[in-house]
């Protein structure tokens, strides 16, 4: 008998094995039906030994003294800054060149050829910018800071492949999520902790669950298992509209397929990923992977990103009618008693990685103030 059965061996996954099996002392079984654990963050050497990541980049930022501290028992760091170029045509030109993005004071200057100061490119960006009454749309957020040259460069068509939607379809909150600067910082993210697991993310939550009171199986559906294995509990961290069956219609999301490809040259390009923002390139993005881990070899492991309506659920699409069918799905997870709902198919929203650590340790708090210890042994 188990007391827990948790379902999916990512983040929000293994953060609960861990915490439920240390602190409370409780049996844990953890699944998931990938044959690995780490869910999307998962990492191995290739046939090449290069490191690489099997679903995209993952890169660790936090501004989280609580979400470093709690991973850095289970790993030391490589310290890590992403650095990201975007391929685009200059303007006037039509010239490939690649310049740094988020949109920076570097990025104005190398395409128009100017030589601005900080407070110059502020006006200059002043000028270009369009009045938007109200910010709704992806589009607004990015129009009214910078105007509509650099918004077709940078934004639209790189959005448009992405989510299969027009940015003046999507909420403000997608391109949001990508400033723009006027001083020189080409730091793609700009956190207070910015690092990789030094030895790579599957061996940080090999350490995670490797505790007596866990046991962990891969390549297992909980349909296959739930009613085989008694268990008093469960944490779900697959996605909501499967548990309850699709009953009210499947959630949407956007998908990827990666294209993996090890080359027989040490390096590929200058930083960890090149953006393609322009519609006629199939891909979204090129990263390498020996940018972020610090690997030395003689070949480099690089994946293209190809956004697909098919395939696995990556990033719900931010539309209001999803949201509102989530919230039906919300509605029945909170109406579970022995049901944890955490992580982010089972929350239906983009999060960060360290963002479901801290979403996973503060459900933990939550089941350890509100169940007894004890309930766990008392049959
Ligand atoms: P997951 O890691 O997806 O784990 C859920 C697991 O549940 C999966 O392994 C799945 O197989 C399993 N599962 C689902 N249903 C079942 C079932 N019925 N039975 C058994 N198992 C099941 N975040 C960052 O912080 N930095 C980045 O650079 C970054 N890059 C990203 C790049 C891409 C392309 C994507 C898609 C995401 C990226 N993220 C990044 C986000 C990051 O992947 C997530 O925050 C993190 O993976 C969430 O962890 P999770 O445990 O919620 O979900």
């Amino acid at each position: 008998m188990f007391d827990w059965l948790i379902v999916g061996a990512g983040f929000a996954g293994s953060v609960l094995a861990e915490r439920l099996a240390t602190v409370r002392g409780e049996k844990v079984l953890v699944i998931d039906r990938r044959p690995h654990i780490a869910g999307n963050a998962y990492d191995h050497l290739d046939e090449a030994g290069v490191l690489m990541h099997r679903y995209g980049p993952h890169i660790f930022h936090t501004n989280s003294q609580q979400v470093f501290d709690y991973l850095s028992r289970f790993t030391s760091w490589r310290p890590y800054e992403h650095r990201v170029l975007a391929e685009v045509k200059q303007p006037g030109t039509g010239n490939t060149m690649r310049v740094p993005i988020p949109i920076n004071l570097d990025t104005i200057n190398s395409l128009y050829g100017l030589s601005l100061t900080e407070s110059e490119v502020e006006q200059w960006m002043a000028e270009r910018a369009e009045t938007v009454d109200a910010i709704r749309t992806s589009e607004d957020v990015v129009v009214s800071k910078v105007g509509r040259e650099l918004y077709e460069l940078f934004f639209r068509g790189y959005t448009r492949k992405q989510w299969a939607l027009d940015p003046s379809e999507l909420d403000k909150s997608v391109t949001a999520r990508v400033p723009t600067r006027t001083n020189t910082d080409d730091r793609y993210f700009t956190d207070t902790f910015q690092a990789m697991p030094a030895e790579g993310y599957t061996k940080m939550f090999e350490r995670m669950l490797a505790h007596p009171n866990i046991t962990v199986r891969t390549g297992v559906d909980y349909a296959e298992i739930r009613d085989q294995v008694p268990h008093r509990r469960v944490i779900w961290s697959g996605p909501v509209d499967e548990y309850f069956g699709f009953r009210y219609g499947k959630l949407p999301y956007r998908s990827l397929r990666f294209e993996h490809k090890t080359l027989d040259q040490a390096e590929y390009q200058p930083v960890g990923t090149v953006n393609y923002p322009a519609e006629e390139v199939p891909y979204t993005r090129i990263s390498e992977y020996k940018h972020l881990t610090g690997q030395q070899h003689p070949k480099t492991t690089i994946t293209l990103e190809y956004p697909s309506g098919e395939g696995d659920p990556y990033y719900p699409i931010p539309r209001p009618e999803n949201q509102a069918l989530y919230k039906r799905y919300e509605a029945l997870a909170d109406a579970q008693t022995d049901v944890w709902f955490v992580g982010r198919l089972a929350t239906y929203r983009y999060y960060n990685m360290d963002q479901i650590v801290g979403q996973a340790l503060a459900t933990f708090n939550r089941i350890d103030a509100s169940l007894p210890p004890e309930a766990a042994n008392d049959d």
